[in-house]
């Protein structure tokens, strides 16, 4: 009876992983004619300086429209795309169509990229990168890559000789969701980083964690001692954002300075007056 129960259970897990197997193929599938049909679009999320309330930049953030399950996540469909190798040209259109909406903006905001560690292994990205600055015009300062720690992992030799000729171009390297992975210390020791961007799990516990408050002090201490400005991702409440001044933090990044939106809705807030960014800083530095 045990065993019947254990074939039983294992068929049904073999079964599931069918299935799983079947609709990740299927995913996959439509996700290679999602680029053609004009189904991904780049949000952008406006990245503000902490002392002043300037917008700095803009992070692009990619999303999926599907057809008949309507938005899915890049956390759902990136991994995906890093599987079968679509992320090559999906990360190019990308960087191409980041660029290029930069390069029309009448403020030189810096646009931020995210880059998958495929891209490093698989193409010649500082070349990629080289072209889509020429061909958009846009100015290579205003670039700024993000990369993760499971890129340096990969291969450190590599990436560190693929990140010493982008940042020839004259385009700047950021750290993301630093402190989540491994060998971050060394990591900033041996990386030519122009900015560490603090993982969101820091500041959503800021207040009620002083472990997580002590990490996030430690990180401003070090990016201050290494002159690496850092920036705090998920910044959600005036509160998180009184600390982050109290701590000296250089920039933030989140829902409470605006959440990441269409292009169109940006372009009319960028050409408007200094938008919600400035809203959402005004009433905190009142209150001091
Ligand atoms: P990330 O690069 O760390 O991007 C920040 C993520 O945090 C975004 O999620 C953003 O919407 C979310 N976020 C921003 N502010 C807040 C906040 O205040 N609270 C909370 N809870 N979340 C906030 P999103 O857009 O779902 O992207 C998830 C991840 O997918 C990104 O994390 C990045 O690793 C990856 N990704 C997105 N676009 C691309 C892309 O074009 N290429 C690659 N390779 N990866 C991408
Ligand atoms: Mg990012
Ligand atoms: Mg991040
Ligand atoms: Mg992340």
């Amino acid at each position: 009876r045990a065993k019947a129960n254990v074939t039983q259970t294992v068929c049904f897990y073999e079964q599931a992983m069918d299935e799983a197997v079947r609709a990740n193929r299927a995913l996959a599938n439509d996700l290679r004619e999602a680029v053609e049909n004009g189904q991904l679009d780049l949000h952008y999320q406006v990245q503000t300086s902490v002392s002043t309330g300037d917008i700095r930049g803009y992070e692009a953030l990619l999303r999926w429209k599907h057809p008949t399950r309507g938005n899915i996540p890049p956390i759902e469909f990136i991994p995906l795309a890093e599987e079968n190798g679509l992320i090559l040209p999906l990360g190019e259109w990308v960087l191409r169509t980041a660029c290029a909406k930069a390069a029309s903006w009448e403020h030189p905001y810096k646009v931020a990229v995210n880059l998958s560690p495929v891209q490093f292994a698989h193409a010649d990205l500082p070349k990629l990168v080289h072209e889509i600055l020429l061909e958009t015009g846009l100015r290579p300062n205003r670039l700024e890559l993000e990369i993760t720690e499971s890129t340096i992992i990969a291969d450190k030799n590599r990436t560190l000789t693929i990140l010493r000729r982008i940042k020839a171009l004259g385009v700047t390297i950021a750290i993301d969701d630093f402190g989540t992975g491994y060998s971050s210390l060394e990591t900033l020791r041996a990386f030519p980083f122009d900015k560490i961007k603090l993982d969101r799990s820091f500041m959503s516990e800021v207040e009620t964690s002083p472990q997580a408050k002590a990490i996030i002090r430690a990180v401003l201490a070090l990016g201050q001692s290494l002159h690496i400005p850092v920036l705090a991702e998920g910044v959600e409440t005036h509160s998180q954002l009184s600390i982050l001044r109290a701590e000296g933090c250089n920039e933030a990044q989140g829902y409470l300075l605006g959440r990441p939106a269409p292009f169109g809705e940006i372009f009319a807030l960028m050409h408007g007056h200094n938008g919600i960014a400035a809203t959402a800083l005004a009433a905190p530095a009142q209150a001091v």
